[in-house]
């Protein structure tokens, strides 16, 4: 589940070698790679991994972490959502569906 909240381009060699913790430690951030990998999540999931790294960059991944569960806990039933499933694996809530309804605003940017 962690995987679904946390940007980790898994290939990238600055990562692999221990030089760059997170995307945005990186000299290259945000690298095409990355860019890439940013549109894609945001057409198909709703999400910005660029966003999510600056969050973290300037709040802490901490900070992230507790804001990115509130924002994946279901509000139906309160079991976790995961980016890849439009709805709630556990009561069928179609999240991505009133994310569109309702883009969120930015509070974090
Ligand atoms: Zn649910």
């Amino acid at each position: 589940m962690k995987s679904c909240i946390t940007c980790r381009i898994k290939t990238c060699e600055k990562i692999v070698e221990g030089n760059a913790k997170y995307c945005f430690s990186c000299e290259n951030f945000p690298c095409p790679r990355l860019k890439n990998l940013d549109k894609r999540y945001r057409s198909k999931y709703g999400m910005s991994m660029i966003d999510n790294l600056k969050a973290i960059k300037s709040f802490g991944i901490i900070h992230f972490v507790r804001a990115e569960k509130q924002k994946w806990t279901c509000p139906e039933c309160s079991e976790m959502l995961c980016v890849h499933n439009p709805q709630c694996l556990s009561c069928g809530y179609k999240w991505l569906e009133k994310l569109r309804m309702h883009p969120p605003g930015d509070p974090l940017l």
